[in-house]
């Protein structure tokens, strides 16, 4: 584990009042990072953009930058780091010595959500949580856009925050609703929801946070500049976002699937019950989601419960929410052959997340799981398995972990290849069973990332479909 970055105030005057002629440093090509280069270029500062990627890895990027931009690849110049006035990181970037460098002389370093938001005028809206960001923003975006006000939608999940920075949702009238991860919260300072919803805490990037204390900190400075007029949408089923409550500035508002919560939003039975304050109840059917799950019920409460807090009329919401499939790789329903059904999770990169989508399934199902290991224990999985599963195909860098660690719950095999992987499970589930894939792993041990790996799920589901029902198939006892 490397040396956390040191965010002790710096003494030099802040820079990103007047960018022009500013020396800044980009650290880290995605897609955060070259929305930050095109955002300083076109405010007049002199912007080094640096990756530790070569250019052939980078050519996407690098063809999207602006003129004039220098351009260091391949490692990292230290002086480039202390001369600059100002370095913007990309969340993926860790914690490297340049970094703690750059602080050590006085130059502020933050993420590139920070910069943005030191350029949002409007209403800025913040998801974090350890599960469900993408969904909860989304599904938010979808109820905020009823409001009619210029709208973006982005940030951890889509496009970056600073590409919305020339549009007119970051004007007086506007609305950002930001995901954000733990990587971007632990480098603000100013960074200021009005309203900032927390889902949930588990175990995550324990490979690259310190440890879970670390994790949690870096995530609850999306409260650490909010006052009495803001507000926090915290889950009440989740005792660490009930600890938070205790610290906090913001008013609170709650959402839970258990118990009811006032103000907030609740599962009574098979009702959404919103209580908000200086608002009338408003009863919503649970019918009316089309995301599966009641994790995902959580999830949408807490969008309604935010959205409300901004004004939307929740009596007018049916129709968004009767139309809200969710997204691709979260318990995406891929197929149905052979009496079976197949589940897309690979988004689900923790043993969280996991959890949550299978504990919300209704079927018995065998699970498709494994990839790169994280660091986090697999006890909670074992525990949901051990009712619900029939078996699991395990895969990739985790596979003798999980093992090890699930060993005596069900049955346990190994398969090498996705292909391989769908094949077995499928033969080992019963008509009526679901197949899921669902890793608890992240993927980066046999793809680019998890969107790779569902698309690999979706392909070798559409292999044995196109096998099923032919001599070529056939059952494995
Ligand atoms: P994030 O952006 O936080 O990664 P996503 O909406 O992309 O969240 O979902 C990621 C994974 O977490 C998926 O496998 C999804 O099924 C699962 N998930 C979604 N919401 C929750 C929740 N509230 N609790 C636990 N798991 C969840």
């Amino acid at each position: 584990m490397m040396e956390p970055v040191d965010h002790r105030p710096s003494s030099k005057p802040s820079v990103t009042t007047d960018l022009a002629r500013r020396r800044v440093v980009v650290v880290g090509l995605g897609r955060a990072g070259g929305a930050a280069v095109r955002f300083l270029s076109g405010r007049g500062a002199q912007v080094v953009a640096t990756d530790r990627r070569r250019a052939d890895d980078l050519a996407d990027v690098l063809a999207g930058l602006p003129k004039g931009v220098t351009i260091e690849l391949g490692e990292h110049r230290l002086a480039t780091f202390v001369e600059a006035d100002l370095v913007v990181t990309s969340p993926g970037v860790p914690p490297i010595r340049e970094l703690n460098e750059a602080v050590r002389h006085g130059v502020p370093v933050m993420d590139e959500a920070e910069l943005a938001s030191r350029f949002i005028e409007g209403t800025l809206l913040g998801v974090t949580g350890t599960n469900g960001k993408s969904t909860t923003t989304v599904l938010l975006g979808k109820l905020i856009e009823t409001l009619g006000r210029p709208l973006f939608v982005g940030g951890n999940l889509g496009s970056a925050l600073c590409d919305c920075l020339e549009t007119e949702a970051a004007g007086p009238n506007g609305v950002v609703v930001a995901e954000l991860s733990s990587f971007q919260l632990q480098r603000t300072q100013q960074l200021h929801p009005k309203v900032a919803l927390f889902l949930n805490l588990s175990q995550d990037h324990l490979d690259r946070h310190a440890d879970m204390d670390e994790y949690v900190a870096a995530k609850k400075r999306i409260f650490a500049n909010q006052n009495e007029t803001d507000f926090a949408v915290l889950n009440a089923d989740d005792p660490l976002c009930r600890a938070m409550a205790n610290d906090l500035r913001a008013q609170v508002a709650w959402f839970s699937v258990e118990s009811s919560v006032s103000p907030g939003g609740y599962l009574d039975g098979d009702v959404m019950r919103l209580v908000l304050p200086g608002q009338d109840e408003v009863r919503l059917d649970r019918s009316l989601l089309r995301i599966p799950g009641r994790h995902n019920v959580a999830n949408a409460l807490a969008a309604l419960v935010a959205a409300g807090l901004l004004g939307v009329d929740l009596r007018e919401v049916a129709a968004v929410l009767s139309v809200f499939t969710g997204l691709p790789h979260r318990m995406e329903h891929v197929g149905s052959f052979m009496g079976l059904d197949f589940y897309n999770d690979s988004k689900a990169t923790n043993v969280g997340s996991a959890v949550g989508s299978l504990s919300g399934l209704e079927q018995q199902f065998v699970l498709i799981a494994g990839g790169r290991h994280k660091g986090g224990s697999y006890e909670a999985l074992a525990r949901v398995l051990a009712n619900r599963a029939r078996a699991v195909v395990l895969l990739g860098e985790a596979a003798p972990i999980m093992a090890e660690e699930l060993a005596g719950t069900v049955p346990l095999h190994r398969a090498e290849t996705m292909d391989e992987a769908v094949v077995l499970a499928s033969s080992l589930a019963v008509p009526g069973e679901a197949v899921v894939l669902s890793p608890a792993c992240s993927s980066y041990d046999m793809f680019v990332d998890y969107r790779a790996r569902g698309q690999a799920f979706r392909d070798a589901v559409a292999a044995v479909q196109g096998r099923a029902g032919t001599d070529e198939y056939r059952r494995v006892p």
